[in-house]
């Protein structure tokens, strides 16, 4: 998939602000700093996109952009703040539940985990939560650059097998960098592969994205 083009559409704060659309969507969330902004930025050859809709201490939101006209990329807020009081966290956490549960046109969710860090407690719940609600989703390692390889692999080894815990089977695993662009070609091809698997689907109504490779 080439990324022709990627337009912020806006800023959503509930479920129910969120666009009405029919565009399949991919939603992209992790752990604050995981490397999220850098990633969309590297997803879309963008620089700054992520940014556009970013508002320091301000109430979070889901963002929107609308790529090559046929589908969108939804910006989660991140989860897990070790600062925020816990009520606010639930907040959060309940648009963010909302969202993955309700929207009728989410695709997949690519869940941003750190490869510079072993397993932490709070992503592992966040998938095992996914894998309980059958949503489906894949596993993004971010800043693969910044370790050695065999340190990395062991980080993202830990996690595949500390989900083997609770679930059958693992999910796609992507790692990447957002600096080296490692990864960011695979994950062009997922969604390209997720589109067209989508389109031939009988249900499918309507067959505007001739903006596929
Ligand atoms: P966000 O809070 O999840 O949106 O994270 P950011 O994209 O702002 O990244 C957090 C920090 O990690 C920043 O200092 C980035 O420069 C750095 N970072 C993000 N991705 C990478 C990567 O792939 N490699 C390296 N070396 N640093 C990264």
């Amino acid at each position: 998939m080439k990324i022709k083009s990627a337009d912020f559409l806006t800023a959503a704060i509930s479920l129910g602000a969120c666009p009405e659309s029919d565009l399949p969507e991919f939603a992209v969330i992790g752990r604050s700093n995981v490397g999220k902004s850098s990633l969309i930025n590297a997803f879309t050859s963008r620089k700054g996109l992520a940014n556009v809709s970013r508002q320091p201490g301000r109430t979070q939101t889901i963002n929107f952009f609308l790529i090559n006209k046929a589908w969108h990329l939804v910006d989660l807020p991140g989860y897990g703040y070790a600062k925020v009081a816990k009520t606010k966290r639930e907040r959060f956490g309940g648009m963010i539940s909302r969202f993955l549960t309700g929207r009728k046109n989410l695709a997949a969710v690519m869940v941003l985990i750190d490869s510079n860090i072993p397993p932490q407690q709070i992503d592992l719940d966040f998938t095992q939560w996914l894998m309980g609600e059958g949503i489906p989703f894949v596993l993004v390692f971010t800043k693969v650059d910044r370790v050695s390889p065999t340190k990395a692999n062991a980080n993202i080894d830990a996690f595949t097998a500390a989900m083997a815990e609770f679930s059958d089977n693992v999910p796609m695993v992507f790692p990447t960098s957002s600096v080296s662009k490692l990864g960011i070609p695979d994950l062009h091809r997922l969604v390209s592969q997720v589109l067209a698997s989508r389109n031939k689907e009988p249900t499918a109504v309507d067959d505007e994205n001739d903006d596929e490779d």
